[in-house]
């Protein structure tokens, strides 16, 4: 499981609290990113990328930003380093302007180095909305993306939307999910929703401490959550994981392995790496700067060696965030058969053959059930 970030973005979205850069007019940001990429890429062991499911996911920032040689650089790197790039899943994330802006030739170019699978960031399907985050892109440039895509022959789209804004009326809510299903060339294969959330660091954070904006009401959030859940089972989504939805097959192949606690590479700037079997977790020179300026990746990582504890901790935070849950032996280990009887018996927790979940229609509280599992480990 490889995952690649590109850390470039054209405009920042008001809620965003991840670093990125816009690329400076006159100066070779991409090239310089590529090189180091490589250097990485030349200096890192990746035989865990043999390990667990063959993906790739490249993520940002805004990965469409980037030229198709670029990427192509960066993959016959990653097979002159011994990667096998037949990816099962290899994904990227893209932006609708980029899309309809570079065109069919893009789409076809990224089919061409073997991307299977497109995640678009759509988060609305409303003007108003669109505008106030930033985002570069109106409700008809998502519509003619995700026909460009579905036209050039890409059959595994993810599409990104945000809810629990304090401006969005449940109206509102619903035709941005009921115009998501009707996309033209068939509804994506896979939804991704999230909550609007103040981050350190973002445009929004600043609105909030001038006063300019304030937080949505938490029973509009469980509104807007509880709708788009039901309207998604029953349209045959399956609800696999707090904010993820997928068509029967469908779930994210990456993204599953990732919660399930397996080992991953992560190259370029920020990036994190983790060896489930040393339990040793990576990172990377945040900046572009640092990150294109290192010479020796494997002296300047940041590291850590997870405890036995910290390992148990994240797979239960991780794992009770899906609809798979935990097996319950894992879990009465940890905390229990007490704490599980009690959980079970107010509806927090579920049995479901061997495993324990949260329920679906508790899902929106899974942070503070989490919490009270965490408190109890042993
Ligand atoms: S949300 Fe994505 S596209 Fe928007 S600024 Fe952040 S990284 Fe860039």
């Amino acid at each position: 499981m490889i995952y690649l970030h590109v850390p470039f973005c054209r405009t920042f979205c008001v809620y965003c609290g991840f670093y990125s850069e816009i690329p400076c007019a006159g100066r070779d940001d991409y090239g310089a990113y590529a090189k180091a990429v490589l250097r990485e890429i030349g200096q890192r062991n990746l035989s865990a990328a043999r390990l667990g499911p063959k993906t790739l996911y490249i993520g940002g920032g805004t990965p469409s930003v980037l030229p198709l040689s670029v990427l192509e650089d960066i993959l016959h790197g990653l097979e002159t380093a011994g990667v096998d790039t037949a990816f099962d899943e290899f994904t990227v994330e893209v932006n609708p302007d980029d899309v309809v802006r570079r065109g069919r030739p893009y789409i076809e170019g990224l089919l061409a180095l073997g991307v299977n699978r497109i995640s678009m960031g759509i988060q609305s399907f409303d003007d108003g909305i669109l505008k106030w985050m930033n985002r570069r892109h109106d409700a008809a440039a998502a519509v003619r993306a995700y026909s460009l895509l579905r036209e050039a022959g890409v059959r595994n789209i993810c599409v990104d939307l945000i809810f629990g804004i304090s401006h969005l009326s449940d109206g509102t809510w619903r035709r941005t999910i009921g115009r998501t299903l009707s996309l033209p060339g068939g509804r994506p294969e896979h939804i991704s929703a999230y909550q609007l959330s103040v981050e350190e660091g973002s445009a929004l954070m600043k609105m909030v401490e001038a006063g300019r904006y304030s937080e949505a009401a938490e029973d509009s959030c469980a509104r807007q959550y509880d709708m788009l859940c039901s309207i998604l089972r029953s349209e045959g989504y399956e609800h696999y994981e707090i904010s993820n939805f997928a068509l029967p097959g469908r779930r994210a192949v990456h993204n599953s392995a990732y919660w399930s606690g397996a080992s991953y590479i992560g190259l370029g700037p920020a990036a994190h790496s983790y060896d489930a079997g040393s339990k040793v977790r990576s990172w990377n020179p945040e900046s572009l700067e640092e990150y294109t300026g290192t010479e020796d990746f494997l002296q300047s990582a940041g590291k850590e060696r997870l405890t036995g504890g910290q390992v148990l901790m994240e797979k239960i935070m991780l794992s009770l965030r899906t609809s798979d849950g935990i097996l319950c032996s894992d879990l009465e280990e940890a905390v229990g058969p007490d704490t599980v009887d009690e959980m079970t018996a107010n509806g927090n927790l579920q049995r479901q053959g061997s495993r324990l979940r949260i329920p679906e229609d508790r899902f929106f509280v899974s942070d503070s059930i989490i919490s009270d599992v965490v408190r109890n480990l042993k």
